[in-house]
């Protein structure tokens, strides 16, 4: 920039002004600041918001963690492929926690309720701020549905010492999922390994067992209106997604249908350890992920990247993620297609 004399007065000050910083500065040394800015720790709050149909859906983050290779099951080459993969990309294996609020303008339900202090070092159990942060409390949360039992999608339900952290709740569960981890004789049975699963189970259900809260079902029941099951097992006996319809659009919140997501998309075959019948796991994921590609359909997925949002798309031989792009509106998400 030359200075002119026709520059304006103000700009013409800040124009010494900053001579004088330069000056400043040089005769402090190089290293001295220009304007030490202080590094701003906070983050956005850990919710994201789009409207299906009438229905508003909100994210909610819990936390993130890293998925560990030996908890993949797959061919030989596919697994050689992930470890060679993992040596180039050391992030391939992260994943996040979230679960998903659906306010259908008469009832507030939540789909899955984060790890609270249930799962692992404390990198989860965000759940409960992020809800406050979104403008909702615990308190006005009329019905929680549970895709299955595990610590990292219930352990937000109770604290450590028993309490309801959703005292006004109904919360939902398939009937085999609640028999599996709920049964002494199951538990007594199970592997060393897999018995810190049953406990945390039976500890987190048994407040909302004790006050009348804890409903399964075995059918097709209606529980929500225009709230559809789909039992997605293999996972867990009794795994199941929740298809929610308003105005001609769906969103499917699919549970842990899919974990590694840069694996399992490429490689819907690869089972997780976790996987209670491992065959079982990789012919839901098999059947499933043409059909949501297919029709296009908006997916919740609580161990996609936050806002762990968006569709699928045909890739290669297996799939891709397309996440939702972030707005600032949250009816901006509506189809535009019409337009065109
Ligand atoms: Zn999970």
């Amino acid at each position: 920039m030359k200075l002119q004399g026709n520059v304006p007065k103000r700009n013409s000050m800040r124009f010494a002004a900053a001579i004088l910083i330069a000056l400043a500065s040089f005769v402090a040394g190089p290293n001295a600041a220009l304007a030490a800015s202080p590094q701003h720790h906070d983050q956005a709050p850990g919710f994201y918001r789009l409207k299906v149909g009438d229905l508003e859906v909100t994210a909610l983050y819990d936390g993130t963690g890293v998925f560990d290779p030996h908890w993949l099951n797959g061919t030989k080459a596919t697994m050689d492929g992930v470890v060679k993969g993992l040596h180039e990309d050391p992030h391939m294996l992260d994943v996040s926690d979230e679960a998903f609020l659906v306010n259908t303008g008469k009832q507030l339900i939540l789909v899955d309720a984060g790890a609270g202090t249930w799962w692992g070092g404390g990198a989860m159990g965000r759940l409960a701020g992020s809800l406050r942060s979104a403008g909702y409390t615990p308190e006005e949360v009329d019905i929680v549905l549970v895709t299955h039992l595990h610590s990292d999608h219930v352990g937000g339900l109770t604290t450590q010492d028993g309490k309801r952290v959703f005292p006004n709740a109904d919360v939902y569960v398939a009937k085999a999922e609640s028999d599996f981890w709920l049964s002494p004789e199951i538990a007594a049975k199970a592997p060393k390994d897999a018995q810190p699963f049953f406990q945390s189970a039976q500890a987190i259900t048994a407040p909302y067992i004790k006050a009348g809260k804890w409903h399964t079902f075995s059918g097709s029941e209606t529980i929500v209106d225009g709230m559809q099951l789909v039992p997605l097992p293999g996972h867990t006996p009794g795994h199941t997604g929740y298809e929610f319809s308003s105005k001609g659009q769906k969103i499917l919140f699919w549970g842990d249908t899919i974990h590694a997501q840069r694996v399992q998309l490429q490689h819907p075959e690869v089972t997780a350890i976790f996987d209670i019948d491992q065959n079982a796991a990789a012919a839901t994921r098999l059947q499933l992920l043409p059909k949501l590609t297919r029709e296009d359909v908006l997916i919740a997925g609580p161990h996609m990247p936050f806002p762990a949002l968006g569709r699928l798309r045909k890739e290669g031989s297996g799939y891709s993620w397309v996440p939702v792009v972030f707005t600032d509106r949250w009816d901006e998400h509506a189809p535009s297609v019409e337009k065109y």
